[in-house]
């Protein structure tokens, strides 16, 4: 395997449990998958540089102002400097999918913006998603893509089996449980 030196990760799903009714919208709801603080710990002090890369088109469809959204990663950035986990960016979408941004994924933006912050090339990156779009936004950026089976991971693990993820073949995906599985995983090759 690579050894990868950049983890980009995506939010709700993969980090936190997706709310009921789909969006965060409030720093009260947040709430982590059990284990994912200590994989962050670990990947952070393996000197593994931590990136996120999360869609919330709700600040576009007016369900959430951007200070909401701040003050959720602000939360999220409090959590994990408990575990001497610092983000090396937070790079979210705010965009509706009608609006037509380059930044949305499935397209690339995200993962480039993170990318260009990180100052670590892409062949030592790599994206941990949930979602259909999750994967393809890490093939449209050109960099290597994971799915964990939290938050919506199921369920896209059963569309790649059955060849139903416009561009993705479920041999160029590796499968992981959650982020601590996919953190032993990377420790053991760093
Ligand atoms: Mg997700
Ligand atoms: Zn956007």
């Amino acid at each position: 395997m690579t050894c990868f030196r950049h983890v980009i990760l995506d939010r709700d799903g993969v980090l936190n449990y997706e709310a009921p009714g789909g969006y965060v919208t409030d720093p009260d709801q947040w709430v982590w998958i059990g284990g994912v603080l200590e994989a962050l710990g670990q990947m952070a002090q393996a000197g593994l540089r931590l990136s996120v890369a999360t869609n919330q088109s709700c600040v576009g469809r007016g369900i959430i102002d951007l200070q909401t959204l701040e003050a959720i990663h602000d939360r999220m950035r409090r959590d994990t400097a408990a575990k001497g986990v610092f983000f090396t960016g937070i790079h979210f979408c705010p965009h509706t999918p009608d609006q037509g941004c380059r930044c949305r994924k499935p397209a690339a933006g995200l993962i480039e913006q993170a990318i260009r912050q990180s100052g670590i090339s892409e062949n030592q990156t790599v994206f941990i998603g949930d979602s259909q779009s999750d994967l393809q936004a890490g093939r449209a950026a050109g960099i290597a893509a994971w799915l964990v089976r939290t938050g919506k991971g199921k369920n896209t693990e059963a569309a790649l089996k059955d060849g139903l993820i416009q561009g993705i073949s479920k041999e160029n995906v590796q499968i992981f449980d959650d982020l601590g599985q996919v953190c032993a995983a990377l420790l053991a090759t760093a």
